[in-house]
């Protein structure tokens, strides 16, 4: 049995967080395990409070856990405050012995109503994270945060991508374009030796309802397909097409269809 464990917020409604997380690794055929690191009050239009749970406790609750299960991926998303993210830190180092799983960063920052997720004074940690990650999964605006770049030229793009991978350390990085007007298109670029490789993905718009949690989702499929045993550039691309699909089931559901249908 593969296992993807996933480190991430709740929202009670299942569109994002930690429960689309795990709806996203059953469908695709692994045991999701599951860390919370804040819960939420929210509804399917926007998110209404935020309490971060208790900042030993996710540490303790990691450490637990991999003592016992040992995760074949895994995934961050919210992280909601910096000691939350610190203790994060330290339960990633306790999986940190032998070869440790790859992680899969979703750096979250904001909701799509504008209510932050993360306190800004975490940033710092989070970029300590991402030096840990095999892969970030920044939208625009947060990969314009990270990196100080501006991003509303195809350069800029690249110039965050490149700086996510020789300034902070991830592995690759997937610069999510959904966000920008004009063609979706996302930036993938992977460590290649002392030099980068770069590769734009090209997207299609789909026109659905209002649904949320399509960056957790796409985070969770490529953390499920990495479970899985398949290769980064393997997994982003069947993460990118899981999502495609999933977007395609809610636009044929029509305009009131509120979450992404995934089967
Ligand atoms: N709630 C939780 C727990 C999340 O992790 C996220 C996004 O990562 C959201 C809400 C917001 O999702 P969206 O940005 O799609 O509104």
């Amino acid at each position: 049995m593969r296992i993807a464990l996933s480190i991430a917020g709740s929202d009670p409604t299942g569109g994002a967080g930690l429960q689309a997380d795990l709806q996203v690794f059953r469908t695709l055929g692994v045991h999701g395990a599951g860390v919370v690191t804040a819960l939420t009050v929210q509804d399917s239009g926007r998110v209404h409070q935020v309490l971060p749970v208790f900042p030993t406790v996710v540490l303790d609750q990691i450490r637990v856990l991999v003592a016992d299960v040992r995760p074949h991926a895994v995934k961050l998303g919210m992280l909601a405050s910096d000691d939350v993210a610190r203790n994060v830190e330290l339960g990633l180092l306790a999986l940190d012995a032998g070869t440790p799983p790859p992680l899969v960063i979703d750096p979250v920052l904001e909701a799509s109503d504008g209510t932050p997720l993360l306190e800004r004074r975490a940033i710092g940690t989070l970029e300590r994270l991402i030096g840990m990650a095999a892969l970030v999964t920044p939208n625009l605006q947060e990969a314009a945060t990270l990196t100080g770049c501006d991003v509303s030229t195809q350069e800029g793009v690249e110039a965050a991508a490149c700086a996510l991978v020789s300034n902070l350390g991830a592995g690759a990085a997937l610069v999510k374009g959904g966000h920008r007007d004009g063609p979706p298109d996302d930036l993938l670029v992977i460590r290649d030796g002392g030099s980068q490789a770069l590769h734009w993905l090209e997207g299609q718009r789909i026109d659905t309802g209002p649904v949320h949690g399509t960056g957790c989702a796409l985070a969770a499929a490529i953390t499920a397909y990495l479970a899985r045993g398949d290769t980064l550039p393997t997994a982003v691309e069947r993460g990118r097409r899981f999502v495609a699909k999933a977007l395609e089931s809610s636009a044929e559901a029509g305009k009131l269809a509120r979450f992404l249908g995934y089967f």
